[in-house]
């Protein structure tokens, strides 16, 4: 019995030793949910068989709710991805659109044609022709103005900048808080201040536009530094972040860095 006792004591001892080893395990205690990520329209191209050109769009599923956020451009490659990521449109329960620029919300229209009555968040100060359209083809504009809560585990930072009026989610996941931008034209470090001002987390991921595409070197390298001092665990630029940013971060993020493009899947749970 005093054997037993022992052993199972020593068990004990050995996996709390691990637990504290480890720290993904450590990581994985917080509150949220995991969340499955597929990239539905970039410019970059990650898997064979989907379409590419130059915009963003990337389902979101592990909520209750199935979100589509931004639906690139209006070229029929939203609907063809789907298709190829064996993705059912009719799922879908709500699109988040993050600013009015085609390359964001071109593909709504089509997409409506196969699912309509959903609700569609936007920026409150898109023009008034746009929110008519979204009604005319029988779906809800749902307007943002501050930061608020979507639905479980899911925020948007709200309206943000001042030339182009932009929002941005925020997830919170087990591991810390996955911020998904469209361009980011507030700006890329802003976002992420204001996703931490949200939720008091750290950030697993940054991932979508980061809009520095005539951004100097020297400069990127400043934010990819200050992302990883401030422990940000993984960065994923695509779309608009440009060439020269996707390097810098891959240099700088090394096995940390996440590529994207079409047909990527990230499941934050593996993370
Ligand atoms: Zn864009
Ligand atoms: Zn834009």
């Amino acid at each position: 019995m005093e054997k037993i006792l022992i052993s199972s004591g020593l068990i004990i001892a050995v996996l709390a030793l691990t637990s504290l080893h480890n720290p993904k395990s450590l990581r994985k205690m917080g509150p949220g949910k995991e969340f499955t990520l597929t990239i539905l329209y970039d410019n970059y191209k990650y898997e064979e068989g989907f379409k590419n050109s130059w915009g963003f769009s990337c389902l979101i599923e592990g909520t209750g709710q199935t979100i589509l956020f931004d639906t690139g451009g209006n070229d029929g490659n939203l609907m063809h991805n789907f298709r190829a990521a064996g993705k059912d449109p009719g799922e879908v329960d709500m699109i988040i659109l993050s600013h009015i620029h085609w390359d964001h919300t071109g593909g709504i229209s089509e997409f409506l044609e196969s699912r309509t009555g959903i609700e569609v968040y936007m920026p409150r100060s898109f023009p008034d022709e746009f929110k008519k359209e979204i009604e005319s083809r029988g779906a809800t504009p749902v307007l943002v103005s501050g930061a608020r809560k979507i639905t479980d585990n899911v925020w948007s930072t709200g309206e943000m900048g001042s030339e182009i009026i932009e929002q941005s989610l925020v997830l919170e996941t087990p591991g810390g808080l996955v911020v998904i931008t469209g361009c980011a034209h507030p700006g890329i470090e802003k976002i992420v201040e204001k996703a931490m001002e949200i939720k008091d987390r750290k950030v697993l991921l940054v991932m979508g536009g980061f809009h520095l595409l005539r951004t100097g070197t020297d400069e990127v390298e400043v934010i990819a530094r200050e992302f990883r001092d401030k422990h940000i665990q993984y960065a994923a630029p695509s779309h608009c972040s440009g060439d020269g940013t996707i390097r810098v971060f891959k240099e700088i993020f090394g096995d940390k860095y996440l590529p994207l493009g079409t047909g990527r899947v990230v499941e934050t749970g593996t993370l």
